[in-house]
């Protein structure tokens, strides 16, 4: 999303062959620099985007659901299936992101280089919102009203809130944001603000919290018109997470992850992949989407699954483009030769067992109803990450989601709390899932609305799926209810 061709490349190359590298460049792993590159397509992934944009789709929200139910259960890659030491992977995610700031953008060493410890990290949370040129972090209600900011490390009073955003705590950006999560995808809206959607991105808050800081202070203490603090932390992002720096040793994130497997990722548990085989065995379609590019992706499942995770699914699906996958229309599937995409293949060719890269759902559906030798057929998709695993699959197609989310037994409801839970959890901006207000109680954020209106359960990992019966029927969120409530998690105490 954020990665830019380098110009020598464009100046020596036809248009052709730069639309080519433009595609070969947008094999990022990461939400955050598949964004960028999807930003950079411009007005053809707009268009791309946009095409299904029908949100037309609220789905009805039975009261139960039960895995049996569905004949094609799909499931994202990292921190679904795969999990990692979150500890080890944020403190690592921020020392790489701090020293490209002071080695290539001139931050101060001092500033960035402070300690990523569970007191500085009660800073970070998941889901933060970018307001970029104001400097400003941003935690959003249901209904999209702003009910916290940070300015630097400090957090504004609700009068000097109310200065900012005016009487109804309310911004265009945000506001648009709230009315369909892909407005602010791409397109000009994407350069004003930005979220911090999963564990690859979530520490650059307390980078740009600390950055802005010591802007302020060369200020003599005062803000100053606009920020691009956030543009240096995308090109942070591009160095780190590159696609092509994976085979290359390049960015500083990949050759870690690479020379230290142990440290960064868990193990699947046995039980996890006993359940997959039993899934199978009833004669369900298994698919996994990742927006990781191959080789990563294979190295995380290797690691995590072992060397013969293949086995278990009947359609793998590599640098997915989500949220794109989900909505794009006639997006081609690509075949793979040597960990690398190779030419088209036509949806129509997919065949169980097989793998492909890029792709889109309807495709996908298409290939499966074949398998299943059925005109219909019921799709589930797991996810952790809120916007494009869990709000677009359900808002742009057909399929039901669930969600995995860490955050969940990090602030111990409903039960044993996470071994990383100081790094998730946050006291100064409140839950994830709600702002505590002495005289409404428990207000929702706006993860718990999508939660409520775009899935069926939440878990804190696949693993506590696997350990209940296929066939367990569970209660379901309640849409209706505008407070938050655990219903929908699970386990219950
Ligand atoms: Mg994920």
């Amino acid at each position: 999303m954020f990665f830019v061709i380098p110009t020598l490349l464009l100046v020596k190359t036809p248009i052709l062959e730069c639309a080519k590298i433009a595609c070969l460049a947008t094999h990022c792993s990461l939400r955050f620099v598949n964004s960028a590159t999807d930003k950079n397509k411009g007005a053809n992934y707009s268009a791309t985007l946009n095409k299904k944009i029908v949100p037309s789709y609220i789905p009805k929200m039975a009261k139960t659901f039960c895995l049996d139910d569905y004949d094609a259960i799909g499931f994202d890659l990292d921190n679904t299936l795969a999990t990692y030491n979150l500890k080890n992977l944020l403190e690592m995610e921020y020392n790489c992101l701090a020293e490209y700031l002071v080695e290539e953008k001139g931050y101060k060493e001092e500033v960035l280089m402070k300690p990523f410890n569970e007191k500085s990290t009660d800073f970070i949370q998941r889901g933060l919102i970018v307001d970029s040129q104001r400097g400003n972090l941003l935690k959003l209600d249901y209904s999209g009203k702003i009910v916290k900011v940070a300015h630097g490390l400090s957090f504004l009073t609700p009068e000097d809130i109310k200065k900012t955003y005016g009487e109804h705590l309310t911004w265009e950006v945000t506001n648009e944001f709230v009315k369909d999560f892909l407005a602010t995808w791409n397109g000009p809206l994407s350069e004003k603000m930005r979220t911090f959607l999963d564990y690859f991105d979530m520490p650059a808050s307390l980078i740009f919290a600390r950055a802005v800081e010591e802007i302020d202070k060369q200020n003599d203490g005062r803000p100053v018109e606009s920020y691009t603090v956030y543009n240096d932390i995308v090109d942070g992002f591009n160095f780190m997470f590159t696609p092509a720096h994976f085979a290359e040793n390049k960015g500083k994130f990949f050759p870690l992850i690479k020379q230290h497997p142990d440290k960064y990722y868990k193990k699947c548990s046995p039980h996890v992949l006993e359940w997959l085989k039993e899934l199978k065995a009833k004669n369900k379609i298994l698919f996994v989407l990742t927006g990781s590019y191959i080789d990563f992706a294979n190295h995380t499942a290797t690691t995590c699954l072992g060397d013969d995770w293949k086995q278990y699914f009947d359609f793998i699906g590599y640098f997915s483009k989500k949220p794109g996958f989900f909505t794009g229309v006639n997006r081609p599937f690509l075949r793979l030769n040597n960990l690398k995409e190779k030419d088209e293949i036509l949806s129509t060719e997919l065949k169980s067992g097989q793998c492909f890269s890029q792709g889109n759902w309807d495709g996908l559906i298409e290939a499966m109803k074949k398998s299943l030798n059925k005109t219909d057929i019921k799709p589930l998709y797991i996810g952790d990450n809120f916007i494009q695993d869990l709000y677009t699959p359900s808002k742009y197609t057909h399929c039901d989601t669930v969600a995995v989310c860490e955050e969940q037994s990090a602030e111990g409801f409903p039960t044993k709390e996470h071994p990383d839970s100081s790094y998730l959890k946050s006291n100064l901006w409140d839950s994830y899932f709600y702002t505590s207000n002495s005289s409404e109680g428990k207000t929702p954020t706006i993860w718990s609305d999508i939660l409520k209106k775009h899935c069926k359960i939440c878990v804190p990992s696949i693993s506590y799926l696997a350990s209940e019966p296929i066939n367990k029927k569970y209660s379901t969120f309640n849409d209706e209810d505008s407070n938050f409530s655990t219903d929908g998690f699970y386990p219950t105490r």
